[in-house]
């Protein structure tokens, strides 16, 4: 019966021993002794570096990659990867400080999102962060704030395109959203930036995210450059950086496959050419948050109780959705798919089961595996949720059934 359904993505990134998976170089059991405590997400510090080596070896050498800190906002992983990308983007002021805290200098730190508060853009333009503009409106509150403040505030804006990124799991483009200015709008805008006392250094244009499909990442590159030359010939000022957003999406679910990095680059390498000849001034950033940090984390907890049920066996664990919302279905799934899941101290076990994982939380959709097929579990057995590391813990909600918080460790 299973034979005809899809699989999960091949997943080989943390090494299997004595079927005991290994994270951070660490037997799992080990990790689990040495933090003390389940449940608890762990994040492997190499698999990270290896991404940034992969992205680097794939996609053009003009392309500077920017960190999406919403995905992972933990300090230590934003330390991690300040140290190999070259910028941060922050959404608040409270990751603007995380990222701050690293030694990324404050102008390769990029602040977008719609509604910033005056409070907020004014810790900005003090840091000297870069602003990536959501509206006109805001644009008018920027130049006012840095004229007060005696600081020439540097933007780019964040344009709304004319087209969308096909076949995202999360639309942030095309049609009408609260992001950006309208693709239509810009020339106007542009002309009245010169007077207005700001820094205004480029464009930011981000359609999307979780994106499987190499040619619709492929087609909104294209489309991407276009608009951005079309635009460019409006503005009075140097186009110092062109941020073409990310959007590049990982295999959660039975049937997805990773992206074609290669082609997405081969053909980034062949519009960067036609692009340099109409800006050669510009640099050109490309902003992934979930890429480098997704597969990177496991989220993992204990078997607290095996329980059977009208035909079916439940494995009842100390972790839930309280901790990881994505895994149970509910962060913006139409339909509730399975995460891989697995026994982490018996990957192959000496017998395979269909069973459901659920957490303690007393609701229906405490679900992290549903009638998915695993190795044979017992009271106290490490279940791993892969594909934990970006939208994890802060994209949870916590509070929810007052159950005590997950540890996080880098590794
Ligand atoms: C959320 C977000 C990202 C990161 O998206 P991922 O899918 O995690 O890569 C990048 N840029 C902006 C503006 C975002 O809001």
């Amino acid at each position: 019966m299973s034979s005809v359904l899809p699989e999960h993505a091949p997943l080989h990134q943390f090494p299997v021993q004595n079927d005991c998976l290994h994270i951070g170089g660490m037997a799992l059991t080990q990790l689990a002794q040495r933090i003390g405590t389940t449940p608890f997400y762990a994040y492997d510090r190499q698999q990270m570096t290896d991404r940034v080596v992969l992205l680097r070896q794939s996609l053009p050498p003009e392309i500077q990659l920017h960190y999406a800190m919403k995905a992972n906002p933990m300090p230590a992983v934003v330390q991690h990867l300040a140290s190999l990308v070259d910028g941060i983007d922050v959404a608040s002021v409270g990751e603007m400080k995380v990222a701050l805290d690293t030694p990324m200098p404050p102008a390769s730190v990029s602040f977008a999102g719609p509604g910033k508060k005056e409070h907020e853009l004014r810790c900005a333009i003090a840091a000297g962060v870069l602003l990536n503009v959501e509206s006109s409106q805001e644009l008018a509150l920027i130049a006012q704030l840095g004229d007060s403040l005696g600081i020439r505030p540097q933007v780019a804006i964040r344009i709304n395109p004319n087209f969308e990124l096909k076949s995202s799991g999360m639309k942030m483009g095309g049609g009408a959203t609260p992001f950006g200015v309208d693709a239509e709008c810009m020339p106007g805008l542009l002309k009245q930036i010169d007077y207005m006392g700001l820094e205004c250094i480029g464009f930011h244009i981000f359609s999307g995210s979780q994106n499987l499909n190499t040619a619709a990442i492929q087609e909104a590159h294209e489309n991407t450059m276009q608009l951005a030359i079309r635009l460019a010939a409006y503005a009075s000022f140097p186009i110092k950086l062109i941020n073409i957003g990310g959007g590049f999406g990982i295999p959660y679910f039975p049937g997805e496959r990773p992206l074609d990095l290669l082609a997405v680059g081969e053909t980034l390498q062949r519009l960067i050419v036609r692009l340099k000849r109409h800006i050669p001034s510009t640099r050109i950033a490309l902003e992934l948050g979930r890429y480098f940090v997704g597969e990177a984390g496991v989220y993992v907890c204990r078997v607290l109780e095996r329980k059977f049920s009208r035909g079916k066996t439940f494995l009842i664990t100390d972790g839930g959705l309280h901790h990881n919302l994505a895994a149970s279905g509910n962060f913006g799934q139409v339909i509730r798919k399975n995460y891989p899941v697995i026994i982490g101290n018996k990957v192959r076990g000496s017998e395979r089961e269909v069973v459901s994982v659920v957490g303690p939380l007393c609701t229906p959709l405490d679900i992290l595996a549903d009638q998915l097929p695993m190795a044979k579990a017992s009271v106290g057995d490490l279940v791993v949720i892969l594909q934990s590391g970006a939208y994890g813990l802060t994209a949870s909600p916590q509070a929810f059934l007052n159950h005590p918080l997950p540890i996080e460790v880098l590794v």
